[in-house]
């Protein structure tokens, strides 16, 4: 008689078992949805002991993360207290229970805590509760410990299950994920913060670099151009080195300044209709030297119609001085630099090539940012602050053209920017007009 009944109740509690499963496993998605949707680390912890005393059952729970710095571990959040009382509190990895779970990586059930030697009633005293159970879980994250999960008395004083401890290690391991994202974010904040306020502190140095150095170097060029003329012999060659590393310090110290300018917005153009052969040729004018004293070839390529533009003269003379200052620099002896400029619709392209050292495919991009070098400045053979090229660029782009450039290692390098025609339009092009 009973065999007839029995399958039904069965197949009845096991229907409400699958159902519940299926809802505990609903709850897990929105848990780790909830639990990725936080890159806070302090909200994130609040979260998620919120939902350790939700799906256990319990009245409070915690979570206690490893120190780096002392071996042991902290409370890094708990049920009703605050964060800097909390924090205080050290557990030691020996003798303590969540030191034990968190050195054994096994979870651990004490129904009673105070028949356990082991419970530290510390956090009692601060947050004002009475542990009586625990259920705790290690936290762990690419199969490493990274600190462990409370939960503190069951409702109505039953005893926790094997249920408990599955549900609480899931969420443990989930959670687990989710500080370490939280860390590494604020992390990556972090550093981006010292990053921005490296960068403001250099961009102040600029500043104050470039005009404090400007009046007494005009003073030192004034008097030794002054001397130098006056002088003859040995006297006037020393007086010639004199001047000769003056007006290098005096390239550097514009070359701070227009980046200032650059950066701070300010800087202007001063229109006019230029023939580009005429100013290639005559900054090509004044790198021949240079370039043939270092045994180096320097030819140019150009249409033979003049090919005129709208632009700034001294900038755009400014953007190819620098170019050739590079391949002049890092061309060994022997090689050729040829520069050409070459009309295309709507706009010209001024190209300045050489048979070079080269550079990493990899580094193309960031040679243009400031202070970029592809040599360390401990190592680099080559003179420069790393400043040539983000100015460069700053120009041209001003000039509302483009700058890039094209290199193979050990072969050469070719940096290549446009104008256009009509800067007018250009500008209209760009603002969507
Ligand atoms: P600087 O020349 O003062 O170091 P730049 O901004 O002009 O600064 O250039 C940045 C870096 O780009 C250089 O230090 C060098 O590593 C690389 N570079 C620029 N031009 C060339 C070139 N023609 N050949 C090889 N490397 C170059």
């Amino acid at each position: 008689m009973t065999s007839a009944v029995e399958p039904t109740i069965d197949v009845q509690t096991r229907l409400r078992y699958l159902e519940d499963q299926v809802a505990r496993l609903e709850r897990m998605v929105r848990v780790s949805r909830m639990l990725s949707s936080t890159l806070d680390l302090e909200p994130l912890l609040q979260r998620i002991i919120n939902i350790a005393t939700d799906l256990v059952g319990t009245e409070a729970a915690s979570i206690l993360l490893e120190d780096e710095r002392t071996g042991g571990l902290y409370f890094a959040a708990a049920t009703g207290s605050e964060r800097e009382e909390l924090r205080r509190i050290q557990v030691p990895i020996e003798g303590s229970i969540a030191g034990t779970i968190f050195r054994t990586g096994q979870p651990l059930i004490i129904q009673d805590v105070h028949r356990d030697p082991r419970h530290y009633r510390g956090v009692d005293q601060s947050t004002h509760f009475e542990t009586r159970a625990i259920l705790g879980v290690p936290m762990r994250f690419k199969g490493r410990c990274i600190g462990v999960l409370e939960a503190v008395n069951k409702l109505g004083n039953t005893p926790f299950t094997q249920d408990d401890i599955h549900i609480l290690s899931t969420l443990a391991s989930q959670a687990a994920v989710a500080i370490e994202n939280a860390r590494l974010v604020g992390a990556l904040q972090e550093a981006n913060a010292r990053l921005a306020e490296l960068d403001r502190l250099k961009s102040d140095f600029i500043s104050i670099a470039s005009h404090e150095l400007r009046t007494p170097l005009s003073l030192i060029l004034g008097y030794a151009t002054f001397l130098k003329e006056q002088s003859t012999g040995a006297f006037q060659e020393q007086l010639e080195m004199v001047l000769k590393g003056a007006l290098q310090l005096q390239g550097l110290i514009e070359a701070m300044v227009n980046l200032r300018y650059l950066e701070a917005g300010i800087a202007r153009l001063e229109l006019s209709d230029v023939i580009l052969q005429e100013l290639v040729e005559e900054v090509c004018a004044e790198w021949r030297p240079m370039a043939e004293a270092q045994g180096l070839h320097l030819r140019q390529r150009v249409p033979k119609k003049p090919v005129r533009v709208r632009a700034d003269r001294a900038k755009i003379a400014l953007v190819l001085s620098n170019l050739l200052n590079n391949a002049v620099k890092f061309t060994p002896p022997g090689g050729r630099i040829e520069v050409t400029i070459r009309p295309q619709t709507g706009m010209v392209a001024l190209s300045v090539a050489d048979t070079g050292i080269g550079i990493p495919r990899d580094e193309l991009d960031r040679i243009f940012d400031r202070f970029y070098q592809v040599e360390s400045h401990l190592t680099r053979h080559h003179g420069g602050m790393g400043l040539g090229l983000s100015i460069a660029k700053g120009l041209v782009e001003l000039h509302q053209g483009r700058i890039w450039a094209e290199s193979v290692e050990g072969r050469g390098s070719r940096f290549t920017f446009t104008l256009p025609v009509s800067w007018e339009e250009a500008v209209q092009a760009r603002e969507g007009k």
